[in-house]
Order: structure tokens, then C-alpha cells, then sequence
């Protein structure tokens, strides 16, 4: 009787013991983990590159910043080399004009090919899915961190199955399946954001099911939304993108 108790008892303030590790200050340090180390795939050739089909939504095609908005709605600060757009460090991230849902995102990017820095300051980026869910971007060929903050990382939440990662300065693709939350008409969450990620032609994330937001700190948590824009993050390294195109689902 008295072992039921102690049971129903722990059952009872189990709940509130969450609600207060929400809340309570969190160092950025305690959502890093480094076990298990994804293994290392080497890309198949001839990964990059994928033509939008018929029906995609061109979001860079390497001309201009036209389906793009920067900081507080003010036109991009990035540049534009060749076909590719550059992070121009310290100006900001930058947003769609478009607001998306359920999608289909075909990007490539790359890393500096000259090393500077390290961990989390060599070739950080991310791509943004609805504002809020990032999956990284981060020059993790032979640069150890964090492997829920390596390349392709559901930022602080999920390490990619495997390390696909290309060398720095060579081009490399995410094709991202985003299923987006569902939220009731009082905001409760009826259905958690799912994702599938492949990186240079290797699955790293199998329809998995995100737990909120991404934050550099704390919890992921959900708050309500509908459709928002895809975000690319200014994380001060000059990475570049270009072929960007994605497919309402
Ligand atoms: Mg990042």
C-alpha cells in the first residue's frame, strides 16, 4: 500500500517537475551531446545538381534576391558570385517572400574552402523550415562538435543518422520532406512537425518527429503557427547557396 502511495505521489509531481525544467535557466552547454559519433559516408558522385521539376516554386536560380527578404523586411544584404548567393556576415538572415507548409526543399550549399576556425565556428549556416525548425549547416568534414550541431543536425535535437559531409568548398544538397505541425483552433498541438532529410544522396533523417523549435538554449517547445517562410541563417561565415527550389505538398 505504502510502495502505491510513494507511486501516485511521484506521479503527481512529475508533471510539475517538467513544467519547472521549462522554466527554469539553462546552460547552452547541457543540450550538447557527443555520444554516438554518426559514421562517416563517403557521397556517391554526381549528387548535386538536380533541375527543378515542372511544377517547383524557384526560390534562386542565381540571377536575383527576388523571392527573398532581408532583416525587418529590408531588401537582402547578401551578395550574389556567380550563381550562387553569399552570406554577407553580419547582415542578417534572410526570409522567403513566400510563407510555406508541407514541402519538398531542394538546396545546395557550401562551406569556405579556406579552414577558419573550428566546432561550431567553421561554415555555420542553417536552413530554417517555417522560421523556426533548422536543420544545420556546418563544415563537418573532419571537425568534431556536438553531433546534435553537425551538418544536418535537427539543431540541438537530432544528430544525422550518418556524417555525409563533402569536403569544405565543394558543393553539397539537402532534400528536405517537411511534414508541418498541426495545432487546434486553441493552439494545443494535434500533431508534431515530422522531417526526412537527405544529404548528398544519403538518407540522415527518416521521417523523424521533431520535438519543437530549435533553440541554441533550453527545450525545443511548440508554439502555434501556420505557414511561414524558409529562413537561411547569417551565422557571420561567408557559406554560399544557389538552386534553390521547393514543392507545396
Ligand atoms: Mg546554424
Amino acid at each position: 500500500m505504502k510502495k502505491i502511495l510513494v507511486l501516485f505521489a511521484i506521479v503527481l509531481i512529475c508533471p510539475s517537475l517538467t513544467a519547472q525544467g521549462q522554466d527554469r535557466r539553462w546552460q547552452a552547454s547541457e543540450t550538447e551531446w557527443y555520444h554516438p559519433v554518426p559514421p562517416v559516408v563517403t557521397p556517391g558522385e554526381g549528387v548535386v545538381g538536380t533541375k527543378p521539376p515542372s511544377d517547383a516554386i524557384i526560390l534562386f536560380d542565381g540571377t536575383d534576391f527576388s523571392a527573398w527578404v532581408g532583416r525587418d523586411g529590408e531588401e537582402v544584404k547578401w551578395k550574389i558570385v556567380g550563381d550562387a548567393m553569399v552570406v554577407e556576415p553580419g547582415t542578417g538572415d534572410i526570409w522567403t517572400k513566400e510563407a510555406f507548409g508541407d514541402c519538398q526543399l531542394y538546396i545546395e550549399w557550401r562551406t569556405p574552402a579556406v579552414i577558419e576556425g573550428d566546432g561550431q565556428n567553421r561554415g555555420n549556416s542553417g536552413v530554417f523550415l517555417q522560421n523556426t525548425y533548422e536543420v544545420q549547416i556546418l563544415d563537418s568534414y573532419n571537425n568534431p562538435t556536438y553531433v546534435n550541431g553537425q551538418a544536418g543536425s535537427i539543431y540541438k535535437q537530432k544528430a544525422p543518422k550518418v556524417n555525409a559531409s563533402k569536403p569544405p568548398g565543394e558543393w553539397q544538397v539537402f532534400e528536405i520532406i517537411w511534414r508541418a505541425p498541426r495545432f487546434g483552433t486553441d493552439g494545443t498541438l494535434e500533431e508534431p512537425a515530422r522531417i526526412t532529410v537527405v544529404h548528398n544522396g544519403i538518407l540522415i533523417h527518416d521521417n523523424y518527429e521533431l520535438k519543437g523549435h530549435t533553440p541554441h538554449t533550453g527545450l525545443p517547445r511548440y508554439t502555434p503557427h501556420g505557414r511561414l517562410p524558409i529562413r537561411l541563417q547569417d551565422h557571420s561565415t561567408p557559406n554560399e547557396f544557389r538552386n534553390i527550389w521547393i514543392r507545396n505538398l
